[in-house]
């Protein structure tokens, strides 16, 4: 049942029926026969959308291979070549918008307000922003040059605007890639695949095996010059040791559990509003999610009211209902970590007022009363669960944010700039954000310090992390006499 948007749905199913509803591997420009597989599912109805193949070691050596084969043609068509090719990829995503945000939220769970204006606008945004770089870039990045085939592994919570994180400043650099999504959601990216060809890419140059860990397993150990991933820390930690002997460059895009900081003198409307971007957006499966609440200790209870009640006003459900604010969790596997967090928490839980729909929902919940060493506190949820402390001054705010082992973003709500200012480069994150939160722009760099990660993409330093110094021999001079 997709209740307020049916034909939306029906265009989203009548293109998986096109292809056939069974997706094999896009490899060196085509679809290959689908082998085993395994079905995808939506998170809210519970509904099989397609069977999608779990990859072979066969697979992701063709794939592999095709990108090499690709790869020195690609980069020799400069940057101005390039980037007619993703400038034709950029459109496509424009014109394929809707049909991609139906996809994503069928497959994903997001609402449909979310994939339509934020994961599907942000991710033609990096396609048009890198094929202006890749215009550029014989002037700009002298003396530098792709690095070659590059692995990228994304996760489950944007599929489509990651891919595009990965996939648009690889190639407008030189690089081929061999990109596998997550096995929840698999299917914009497939989509993506399709795309390409309308495009005409050349062959070889994106390649997209699906499957599960054990496919991410075989890109990291393949013949591949970088691996860009994007997921847990856990299997970033798996990543790096794996590729520790190979000296690849890395970029690991990590978890995160950043500080949400509001001072007596914020703006609380705002704040609070903020808020329910920060951990409500996307369900609080946002890698950057503001998921600790930092309050100062004198209007903590009048914050906490008004936040009560702006969570009861949320209405969670289909995501497909333009209404919706917090829709589906992306698997039951995940709604029933989420819940069994907050189950072992000995907090005061206040769970916002709306009906839950039966199936795969998690009710935007508010977590008060932990001490700051506790699990909650310190570790990923990765759904709609917020915890909450207070601090008395700039410099105990600042201690209470960096105490994880997280560092990926950071908000700090206050009137005064000067406060603001103090305390923003006092915290360990790769981004802080000053009376906002979770603005992302495809020329500014993202990515988080410690346990959250290390390389930059987007922006200068994004582009510079698909390239290496051309290799030249110096010239040897004769030894004077
Ligand atoms: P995950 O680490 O379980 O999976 C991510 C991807 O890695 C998937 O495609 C998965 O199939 C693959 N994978 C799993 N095991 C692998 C292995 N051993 N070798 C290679 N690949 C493997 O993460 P997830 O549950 O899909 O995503 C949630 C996590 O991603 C959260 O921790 C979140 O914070 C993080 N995340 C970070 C950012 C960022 O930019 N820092 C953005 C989005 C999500």
């Amino acid at each position: 049942d997709y209740g307020a948007a049916p034909e939306a749905a029906g265009d989203a199913l009548a293109w998986i029926t096109d292809q056939g509803a069974r997706f094999g591997c896009f490899i060196d420009g085509a679809f290959a026969a689908p082998g085993e597989t395994f079905e995808t599912k939506s998170p809210a109805t519970g509904e099989v959308l397609a069977e999608i193949t779990q990859a072979t070691q066969a697979d992701v050596d063709a794939a592999v291979n095709a990108a090499r084969r690709a790869q020195g043609k690609w980069a020799r068509l400069g940057g101005k070549g390039r980037a007619r090719y993703l400038y034709a990829l950029a459109r496509l995503l424009q014109k394929h918008a809707r049909l991609l945000a139906v996809l994503e939220t069928m497959d994903n769970g997001k609402p449909i307000r979310e994939a339509r204006d934020i994961d599907v606008p942000l991710a033609q945004r990096h396609f048009y922003h890198h094929a202006g770089m890749a215009q550029l870039m014989d002037a700009e990045l002298p003396g530098r040059e792709a690095l070659g085939v590059c692995g990228q592994i994304i996760p489950w919570n944007f599929p489509l605007l990651m891919l595009a994180w990965k996939v648009a400043p690889a190639l407008a650099m030189g690089n081929t890639v061999v990109l596998k999504p997550a096995e929840w959601t698999s299917l914009t990216a497939l989509c993506f695949a399709d795309l390409c060809r309308q495009a005409g890419l050349p062959k070889g140059v994106v390649n997209i095996v699906t499957g599960d860990g054990a496919v991410g397993e075989m890109i990291v150990a393949s013949d591949v010059d970088k691996i860009a991933f994007t997921g847990s820390t856990e299997v970033g930690r798996k990543i790096r040791a794996a590729t520790a002997g190979r000296g690849i460059p890395l970029t690991l895009e990590l978890g995160g559990k950043s500080p949400y900081i509001v001072f007596e003198d914020a703006d609380i409307d705002s704040a609070v509003e903020g808020l329910v971007d920060a951990i409500w957006f996307n369900g609080g499966q946002v890698c950057c999610a503001g998921s600790r609440l930092l309050v100062q200790e004198g209007i903590s209870e009048a914050f906490h009211t008004k936040l009560r009640a702006r969570m009861d006003k949320l209405r969670i459900g289909n995501p497909l209902d333009k209404s919706i604010d917090v829709g589906a969790i992306v698997d039951p596997e995940q709604k029933n970590r989420i819940a069994a967090l907050v189950d072992a928490s000995d907090g005061v839980i206040h769970r916002a007022a709306c009906a839950v729909p039966d199936g795969c929902y998690y009710p935007p919940t508010l977590i008060t009363g932990l001490s700051t060493a506790s699990p909650l506190m310190q570790e990923e949820v990765f759904g709609p669960v917020l915890v909450s402390t207070t601090f008395r001054t700039p410099a105990e705010a600042a201690e209470v944010a960096n105490n994880t082992r997280y560092g990926l973003a950071a908000s700090v709500w206050s009137e005064n700039i000067n406060t603001a200012l103090d305390v923003a480069p006092k915290l360990a994150a790769g981004v802080v954000w000053v009376n906002g939160t979770n603005m992302f722009d495809a020329a500014a760099p993202f990515g988080g310090v410690r346990e959250s990660g290390f390389g930059r993409e987007g922006g200068w330093e994004g582009l510079q992390a698909y390239t290496k110094p051309v290799a030249k021999p110096k010239a040897l001079k004769p030894v004077a006499a």
